[in-house]
Formats: C-alpha cells, sequence, structure tokens
C-alpha cells in the first residue's frame, strides 16, 4: 500500500464547489442583503420625498395663510384709515364777489376799460353775461381760479356762500364749474341768507371748516374759521383813484397772487389736520382774523 492511500480524505475547498464566485452562499446573501437595502433605500428615499413634500406644502399653506392674514390686515388698515380721513373731510366755504372772480355792469365801465368790450369773446377769463333780463355785465375770472379750484377739491368739499342772487350765481357758476364738479348744489345765496353770512346754513361741522372771503364783517359768528383774501379788484371800483389792473392792462399774478396763498395755506392746515389723527378742530390752525395778513 502506497503511503498516499494511508493519508485521511481532505476536506474539499468551498471555492471548488462552484465555477463562480456569485454562486457562493456568502455571495448570494450579500446580494440579496444589497437588494434589500436598495429596496429600503428606495423605500427611504420615497418616504424622505413625501414627508419633504409634505412639509413644503404645509409650508406653503401656512405661509399662504400668513400672507393672506397679512394682506387682509393691510386691507383693514387701509380701510379704516380711509374711514378717518372720510371722517374727517373738511369742508371749505368760498365766496364769489372779489374773490374768486370780480363783475361790473358793462354800462359802468370808465373810458379807460372799454377795450375789454373787444377783448371779451377771445379771452377764457372775461365774458360778459346778463341774467333775469337785467343789464349785462362783464365777468373777469381772477387768475389761478381754475388751478385753485381743481386743488383745493382734491382736499375739501367745497360750498359756495353769496350775498348776490341765487340767478347772479347761477349765471357765474356756469362759467367756473359748468358741470357742477366743485360745487355740486352746495351754493347759499342772499335768499337764504339775506344780512349777514352763517355756518348754520352750511351742512358741515364748523369745526371743519374754512371760510375764505374779502369781507370779513360779513361772518360775524364765525370769524375763527375764517382766511381773509386780498380783495379782488380788476376794474376800477366807484370813488377809487388809482388806476385798475384793467386801466394798466395788467393783472394779478397767477403763482405769487392771492389764490395761490391762500392754497398753499390751506395744503398746510389740511395736513397738520391729517397728522393729528386726534385733531378733532381745525379753527387753532387759522391765525386769528384780528392778527393775520390779508393773502
Ligand atoms: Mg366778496
Amino acid at each position: 500500500m502506497s503511503l498516499l492511500k494511508q493519508l485521511p480524505p481532505q476536506p474539499k475547498s468551498k471555492r471548488q464547489k462552484g465555477s463562480s464566485s456569485s454562486s457562493l452562499p456568502c455571495f448570494d446573501d450579500f446580494g440579496k442583503s444589497l437588494q434589500q437595502l436598495s429596496h429600503h433605500s428606495a423605500s427611504l428615499k420615497n418616504h424622505i420625498t413625501t414627508q419633504l413634500l409634505k412639509i413644503i406644502k404645509k409650508d406653503k399653506k401656512r405661509n399662504k395663510l400668513a400672507y393672506d392674514e397679512k394682506e387682509e390686515k393691510e386691507k383693514e388698515r387701509k380701510k379704516n384709515k380711509n374711514k378717518k380721513k372720510k371722517k374727517k373731510k373738511l369742508h371749505l366755504v368760498l365766496d364769489l364777489d372779489h374773490t374768486l372772480i370780480q363783475s361790473k355792469v358793462v354800462r359802468n365801465l370808465p373810458m379807460e376799460e372799454k377795450y375789454l368790450l373787444e377783448e371779451a369773446d377771445s379771452r377764457l377769463d372775461l365774458w360778459i353775461c346778463s341774467y333775469d333780463s337785467c343789464c349785462e355785465f362783464m365777468i373777469k375770472l381772477r387768475p389761478f381760479v381754475h388751478e385753485f379750484l381743481l386743488e383745493a377739491n382734491k382736499l375739501f368739499t367745497m360750498h359756495v356762500y353769496t350775498m348776490s342772487s341765487s340767478s347772479y350765481a347761477k349765471t357765474v357758476l356756469k362759467l367756473i364749474d359748468p358741470d357742477k364738479v366743485y360745487f355740486g348744489d352746495r351754493v347759499i345765496t342772499r335768499e337764504a341768507s339775506p344780512y349777514y353770512k352763517t355756518l348754520d346754513l352750511v351742512k358741515a361741522d364748523k369745526r371743519r371748516v374754512v371760510i375764505v372771503d374779502d369781507t370779513v364783517d360779513v361772518w360775524p359768528y364765525h370769524q375763527r374759521n375764517l382766511l381773509q383774501i386780498t380783495r379782488y379788484k380788476y376794474f376800477r371800483d366807484a370813488g377809487t383813484m388809482s388806476e385798475s389792473y384793467a386801466e394798466a392792462k395788467k393783472d394779478e399774478s397767477r403763482r405769487k397772487g392771492s389764490l395761490a396763498y391762500v392754497l398753499k395755506f390751506l395744503k398746510h392746515v389740511h395736513k397738520r389736520f391729517e397728522e393729528e389723527l386726534d385733531c378733532k378742530d381745525l379753527r387753532p390752525l387759522i391765525p386769528d382774523p384780528c392778527t393775520q395778513c390779508c393773502f
């Protein structure tokens, strides 16, 4: 017997069982593990993605809610501000003669002013009118009237208060406010108020009214509301010696005239009143008529 035959049989190597490594049990397990891991990883990825999407969605929703809430608050704030502004709406009472216009009966024009008869048709600030079969009269607009009315109308509810007749007022208003944009029907004339002017006839809180008039005496009870404007004299007044604007063929300055200064002051009063939300009375903002200079 050979020596080799006497040796115990050697255990077969596991490597010798298969021809490829994948067929080995440990690699199969590893592969399965990898597959499982890959599957888990995909599930985990899906789960994370779903959760993230949910979070983003929730976040968007929360942001939208926050935005909506912010927007709602802003709307409410603006609404309240407008309400307060509306509540605080100010009123402006304007005289006509020698404040916004001057008129003169045509037959009373002195020789030096008669040249205006030929200019009336071609000028935008001069008209010849008549009313109630009355004699003809010439109406001259104060420089800056249109700009004044346009700007003041943005800040105030405007009224006309004149001691002239309603027919006269209608004739003048057809020229300066033909579509009733500025004054509507807020016009008080001597038929309603024959002796003096009073805010009792103006539909407004007296604490929120500014009056612009060239005559102080006609307002015996409401001088605290009054801004006195320099009397506009385009035509020569009876008994006046000084040369009129018409005679001198010139006029009050547009930009540096009284209406421009009054408008500037009105804007200032309006701004102060708006800024002080608790302010209910604008009269302290108007200088005392005894001490104020004519505008
Ligand atoms: Mg007047």
